[in-house]
């Protein structure tokens, strides 16, 4: 098969290329995969008033009256044709070097003649809409080839320069190839759902001839994105029932000795998501399960419980975090729960006792081999630590169970190779939490592979929480605000100031309203300053900071030495200060819904009550302000998660690393596709168990190939 890039090559100009790689895409089949942005369809003038400024019109119009004369202040003639319906009258301007010109035009637009004019509509200084240089032709209503004129031609993004005219031409020129194409579809599923082949949506999109057609195009396209998804997921599915994992059903002695020390009592869904994953475990192959639970509603038990069964049957379990922080608090965290059941090889240890094992990137040398070496002597029972143990020096004596924490964090590769650590030929489990839920009506369609499982409540948060929206624009609020944040240390709390950035001067994309976002730098020297917080000792946590002096920033703000901490979101992730019970977000509508949500979570875990500000510069009745009012009225993660599906179909939800799929869905919309998803998943399925290799398509492999193409390379490829 010629190289995908050659193709584009031979087919297109070197100015058409440029264009083509400015639309981001790589070869022909991505190229007629671009969706136009709109359809324009020849009609009346009176469709003119809906008409904004700039946009591309298309009517029917006779022409009424013609004159031209020579330019004033430069050689060459103005011609202007004033062109009319019943609806009204538009101007057409042309400007024209030679005479000849002039008696061209005049020849094609005599007075009383019906013809089709396409243009850009500008309003020119009394109000009146104008066409500077339109496309026109002549227009007859009985003519074989008027509807042929009337169909709705494609509007699409523009690029290089390049002008509505020449996209055109680039598409039409695509869209000679498209039966050069595999389609991805296989020929069974197109019949029995009704769909067109790839070639023929195709046209449909490009080259409609009525409005009917596009839609069409765009069902059959999302009902291939689901299709591709689940041949993806079905395929991991297949390849972990033939992978063989640990079976693990021990049940005890660590473990109840362990429950018997916590020092509160299981919830019932705590014991509900317990006995589930127990069951999982409990499978001769890998399962992958997707933990889900909003912050605080105790994800780290069940994972640890997860973590003591392996340890009961014989197997390591290891436990990872996204950053050393993290780290180092879960090792805290399960340290406290264990105490000298988590000792083991001490003296001082607990029988029964296993031992705990932290592993970071910034450990010394010494230590971490000897850490090494207890993970791989099988004496380190339990693991904790960062990507560092993806390395190919971490080598485990019997791992069992992965369990990752945060998952966006991660992505879903990571999990994959995770599986090759296991001893020869076992496989661990893996689960993976996040804090970031996945709305059951999308759960299908982008996490299909894996088995979703909900925390719903929290009983991390007893003491209650409540979130407000401050307008910057409103200075009394605003100066409530900080009063309010200063009481809060004067209480012995503690607060978080987090920021979009890290340093203003450095960063100058100014937002909608032409100002820079707020950086930590300039915000920390501002609150110094600011009378309200005299005397608040003020700390500063960013990504650009190291990993010992992130740590000190923590540990300082955990221990008391620094009140308020100005942050940017390094802080959303599972850190955990009981004193804190301030969250203020400045330009809180640079944040999306989930890291708000996690942001808040970050206080009111200790016995006093949580307070979220968001702070805007977004007026009060502005759909952005709503927004953040949706948000700070409600509580509960599922029922956000499912607002911000509904008010943005499903975006970055699903994050690329979330999702692990490279790209995000562009067809597939699981409110609207739930029947197209459960029909592709089942369909899917078939096809993977006849043919797991997908060597009678590849058409679909090579689909899935381009799906997966950003993802981590040596991570699937068959
Ligand atoms: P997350 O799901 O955000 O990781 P954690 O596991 O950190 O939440 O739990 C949040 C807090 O709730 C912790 O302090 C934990 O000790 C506490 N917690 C967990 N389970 C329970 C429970 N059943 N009853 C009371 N407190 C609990
Ligand atoms: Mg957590």
């Amino acid at each position: 098969m010629e190289d995908p890039t050659a193709t584009l090559h031979r087919l297109f100009t070197p100015k058409e290329l440029r264009a083509i790689q400015a639309l981001g895409v790589e070869d022909l089949d991505e190229l007629l995969r671009v969706t136009p942005l709109r359809y324009v369809v020849p009609g009346p003038l009176r469709a003119l008033d809906d008409v904004r400024d700039g946009e591309e019109v298309s009517v029917i119009v006779q022409v009424r009256r013609v004159s031209d004369r020579p330019m004033r202040n430069r050689p060459g003639h103005l011609l202007q044709v004033r062109v009319g319906d019943d609806g009204g009258a538009l101007d057409l301007t042309f400007f024209l070097r030679k005479k000849h010109q002039v008696a061209w035009h005049r020849g094609q637009l005599t007075e009383g003649r019906t013809i089709l004019v396409r243009g850009t509509v500008e309003r020119s200084r009394d109000g009146s809409p104008q066409i500077v240089h339109p496309e026109y032709e002549g227009y007859d209503p009985a003519a074989a080839d008027a509807a042929e004129l009337r169909r709705p031609q494609p509007v699409y993004p523009l690029r290089e320069r390049m002008n509505q005219a020449g996209m055109r031409r680039l598409f039409a020129t695509a869209l000679e190839h498209a039966g050069e194409l595999t389609d991805p579809l296989p020929e069974a599923v197109l019949r029995s759902q009704q769909l067109p082949p790839l070639a023929e949506a195709l046209r449909l999109l490009h080259a409609p001839h009525s409005l009917a057609d596009p839609p069409v195009a765009l069902r059959r396209l999302a009902a291939e994105e689901a299709f591709v998804l689940q041949t993806i997921f079905a395929r991991r599915r297949a390849l972990d029932a033939s992978l063989t994992a640990p079976s693990m059903t021990a049940d005890g002695p660590l473990r109840p000795l362990v429950e018997q020390r916590l020092p509160f009592t299981l919830t019932a869904g705590q014991q509900e998501v317990g006995a589930q994953i127990d069951a999982l475990l409990a499978q001769p192959h890998p399962t992958s399960v997707l933990l889900q639970g909003d912050v605080g509603s105790g994800k780290t038990v069940v994972a640890l419980r997860a973590m003591l069964r392996a340890v009961d049957s014989g197997r390591q379990a290891v436990l990872l975090a996204p950053t050393e922080v993290l780290a180092a608090q879960h090792h805290r965290t399960i340290m406290e729960l264990l105490g000298d059941l988590g000792l083991g090889g001490r003296l001082d240890a607990a029988p029964d006792a296993t031992a705990v094992r932290l592993l970071t990137g910034s450990l010394p040398q010494s230590q971490r081999r000897q850490t090494l070496a207890d993970i791989l002597s099988g004496e380190a029972g339990l693991v904790i630590g960062t990507h560092a143990l993806l390395t190919d020096t971490v080598e485990f004596a019997s791992l069992g169970l992965v369990v990752i924490d945060e998952q966006h964090r991660f992505g879903v590769d990571h999990r994959r190779r995770l599986r090759s650590k296991g001893e020869a030929d076992l496989s661990p489990h893996v689960i993976v939490m996040t804090a970031t839920p996945i709305p059951r009506t999308a759960a299908l369609a982008t996490v299909g592979d894996l088995d979703v499982l909900s925390l719903r409540e929290a009983p991390g948060r007893r003491a209650g929480m409540s979130s407000f929206v401050v307008e910057e624009g409103n200075p009394a609020w605003l100066r409530r605000m900080w009063e309010r944040t200063a009481e809060e240390i004067a209480a012995g709390h503690r607060a978080f100031v987090v920021c979009p950035r890290i340093d203003e001067t450095e960063d100058t994309t100014a937002g909608e309203d032409g100002r820079v976002p707020r950086g930590v730098v300039q915000t920390a020297a501002r609150l110094s300053r600011l009378p309200a917080l005299d005397g608040v000792r003020i700390g500063m946590l960013h990504g650009r900071m190291g990993a010992e002096e992130k740590r000190q920033a923590m540990e300082q703000l955990a221990s008391g030495e620094v009140d308020l901490l100005v942050a940017t979101t390094v802080v959303e992730v599972g850190v955990d200060v009981p004193e804190a019970t301030v969250m203020i977000v400045l330009d809180a509508e640079r944040f999306g819904v989930s890291q708000l949500h996690q942001l808040r979570g970050r206080v009111g875990r200790g016995s006093a009550p949580g307070i979220a500000f968001f702070e805007t510069r977004a007026p009060g009745d502005s759909d952005t302000a709503e927004h953040l009012r949706a948000v700070a009225g409600t509580l509960d993660g599922f029922a956000l998660a499912e607002l911000d599906l509904g008010r943005r179909g499903i975006g970055d939800l699903v994050g690329t690393e979330q999702s692990g799929l490279g790209r995000t869905l562009r067809f597939l919309d699981p409110l609207r596709d739930r029947a197209v998803v459960e029909s592709a998943r089942t369909d899917a399925q078939q096809l993977v168990a006849h043919d797991p290799q997908l060597s009678a398509h590849p058409g679909l492999a090579a689909a899935i190939d381009r799906r997966l193409r950003d993802v981590d390379p040596d991570v699937e490829r068959s």
